[in-house]
């Protein structure tokens, strides 16, 4: 389903109002004195966040996001505020950024003005999802959830220290106040999570007794003489799984295998919650593998169903634009977010894709529909055909963005160049990486392999097999100066003033790690499809060329996230979170020719999984990029 944006109406003293649930988004006594006394104390906030590693808000209705930013504020004006602060909030229909922009004109107080700021800078292109934004350099963290409440309640993972209930008033909106809502709430409490809102509805307040919580009233704000404040203290069992937990590390060190795209933003987003990093690579240098090509394209996927790939891959671009640019200082980094076109293949299927994109009907901020005319001159170039246009697609050098992860780690890392592991043992808690002569590099007790093709092999999986697939780019010399990537059948890229790159071969269990003349062949074959006016102007004998070898699991999807322990897993197994994991093992490897988009994404995935932090995606994603999903099928086969 497509956001569809709230229409922004202001009653006379300027109180947002929505005329599709005839409500005001605060009462008329103002906004923040409502979330302060509502939302914050109703919590006992910011008491209940103080000398805490990590506290966590889930609110329901983000609208105009009053009581984020009043909490936020409060967070820092806090001397003995949580180390981070998540806040995580869903919303059908928010604000778009302009709206969004006009109301915080009116609290454009010193205090506030400059969080409104940095909160509209950050606003998402509107499609439906989470959308994880950073802010105090990543320690007020705010997960937007966009979309129907009754989807995205039971998709988020996570455990709530606090819940801000806020979705007009129960008469007018009874979707937001259901039984099946304070159920899915109750399964993402803390003991003792507290709860407030204005309303004290029966139907509220049975509602969340039922689900496990103890709720009283208290005194209400403006025109309200009562509120309504709990806590989760079930008496008897309302939940079959506990919510995520840190994991219990002896100490806050990790061993990173693997310093391509995977590996070095791990490094980066372990460094940045204060883990300390071992980087193993056999390389002499970061990106030296299948990350080592001279520039990569990225855009996300897009299928007519919005299926588990199209959304995950949507949220990995996404995340992965705002994580690069925080980078983008780093003046060594080289990354172009200018644009990049997708042109079909033939005219069936530019009118396949002009029907999905009325379907999906996302903004043009991520991606419109354009004739052959109009992509020819957005590339500067005569094109076969017309296509997709992604405004914020491109192209980046992988070498430079793994240097600007390991800088942004700094202290927190110590790399090993050219060390290859043997082996991967699991000695006294600890995991130990074994040279070839048996000799321990290093050891820690969380080990992740982003070691792609030779990660099954050292994890010793046979439920998450991966296979090598050749990829051959071919250097077209050429003085056509190209604007921005076209992808379709291969794709073409700019590389230097003259030169153009254009790929890739797909050659799965093909091991020659040289350029073959036959794959050039492939290259230009392709090319002639986009551009057949280009294609035709190389000899494939006198061409040079790259070869990379991508590593991909069956289904296509990366493996990301805690490895299972195969050997302990029974057949009675029914759910992904049942399966037995190594300790403290984790996996970010097969991401195929994706692995710009699953890279920072996956990074923030295993972070968020290590720290017992809210998923920045949702739990159905997280689940298909699980590396126990192939063991957690044939356990289901055995059954
Ligand atoms: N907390 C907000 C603030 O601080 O500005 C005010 C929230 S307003 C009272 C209620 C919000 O709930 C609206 O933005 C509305 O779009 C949203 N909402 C209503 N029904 C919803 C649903 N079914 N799923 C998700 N959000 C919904």
């Amino acid at each position: 389903m497509p956001i569809i944006p709230a229409p922004l109406t202001l009653l006379e003293d300027g109180t947002p109002y929505s005329a599709a649930f005839s409500d005001m988004y605060h009462c008329a006594a103002g906004g923040f004195a409502q979330a302060q006394h509502v939302f914050l104390t109703g919590n006992q906030l910011p008491a209940r966040w103080a000398g805490q590693t990590i506290f966590s808000i889930v609110e329901t209705g983000f609208g105009a996001g009053v009581n984020f930013l009043a909490t936020w504020a409060a967070w820092r004006d806090d001397p003995a505020r949580c180390t981070r602060l998540h806040f995580v909030s869903i919303e059908k229909h928010p604000f778009t950024r302009e709206d969004l922009h006009v109301l915080h004109q009116r609290f454009a107080s010193a205090r506030l003005a400059p969080l409104t700021h940095h909160l509209c800078a950050a606003w998402p292109i509107l499609t439906p999802g989470l959308h994880r934004l950073e802010f105090e350099a990543g320690r007020v963290i705010l997960t937007l959830a966009l979309g129907d409440i009754q989807d995205l309640l039971p998709q988020l993972w996570l455990r709530a220290d606090a819940f801000y209930l806020d979705g007009f008033a129960p008469a007018k909106n009874p979707d937001m106040w259901r039984a099946s809502i304070f159920k899915a709430l109750a399964r993402l409490a803390t003991p003792n999570a507290t709860l407030a809102t204005y309303t004290t509805a029966g139907v509220v307040r049975h509602g969340l007794i039922a689900a496990g919580f103890e709720v009283n009233k208290a005194q209400g704000f403006g025109m309200k003489r009562e509120m309504l404040i709990g806590r989760f203290t079930p008496r008897w069992r309302v939940r079959r799984h506990e919510p995520p937990t840190a994991y219990a590390a002896s100490e806050r060190h990790a061993l990173v295998i693997g310093a391509g795209f995977a590996g070095c933003a791990l490094a980066e987003r372990l460094a940045a919650r204060g883990w300390h990093v071992s980087l193993i690579e056999q390389g002499k240098t970061c990106a030296a593998g299948a990350s080592g090509n001279p520039v990569s394209v990225f855009h996300p996927f897009m299928t007519r169903d919005d299926n588990a790939a199209a959304r995950a891959s949507r949220a990995g671009f996404l995340y992965a634009l705002r994580r690069w640019q925080v980078l983008a200082p780093i003046d060594t980094f080289f990354w172009r977010a200018q644009g990049l076109l997708q042109i079909a293949a033939n005219q069936s299927a530019l009118d396949a894709m002009g029907a999905t994109l009325s379907h999906l009907a996302y903004p043009t901020e991520l991606v419109s529909s354009v004739t052959r005319a109009e992509a020819s001159a957005l590339a500067g170039l005569e094109l076969a055909q017309g296509g997709w246009y992604f405004p914020h697609g491109g192209w980046l050098d992988p070498a430079s963005l793994c240097q600007a992860q390991l800088i942004a780690a700094g202290a927190a890392l110590t790399p090993y160049f050219q060390r290859k592991i043997n082996q991967l043992v699991y000695r006294e808690n600890l995991w130990h990486a074994l040279d070839e002569t048996g000799r321990s590099i290093v050891a820690a007790p969380v080990a992740i392999l982003a070691n792609a093709n030779d990660a099954t092999r050292l994890a010793g999986l046979h439920y998450a097999q991966t296979h090598s697939i050749r990829g051959q780019l071919s250097v077209l010399p050429t003085p056509v100066r190209l604007h921005i990537p076209i992808t379709g059948s291969g794709y073409l890229v700019p590389l230097t003033s003259t030169s153009l790159l254009a790929g890739a071969s797909y050659e799965p269990d093909d091991p020659n790690p040289m350029p073959s003349v036959e794959s050039h062949q492939h290259n230009l074959s392709q090319l002639a499809q986009l551009a057949p006016t280009l294609a035709d102007r190389f000899d494939p004998n006198t061409l040079a060329g790259y070869v990379a070898f991508r590593c991909a699991a069956h289904d296509r999807m990366p493996f990301i996230g805690a490895i299972a322990d195969e050997h302990a897993a029974q057949p009675l197994n029914s759910q992904l979170r049942d399966a037995p994991r190594a300790p403290g093992l984790f996996g970010a490897f097969a991401y195929g020719s994706r692995g710009l988009i699953w890279a920072t994404l996956g990074a923030e995935l295993i972070a968020s999984q290590l720290d017992g932090e809210p998923m920045p995606i949702e739990r159905s994603l997280v689940q298909a990029l699980d590396p126990a999903r192939f063991l957690l099928r044939a356990l289901r086969q055995q059954n």
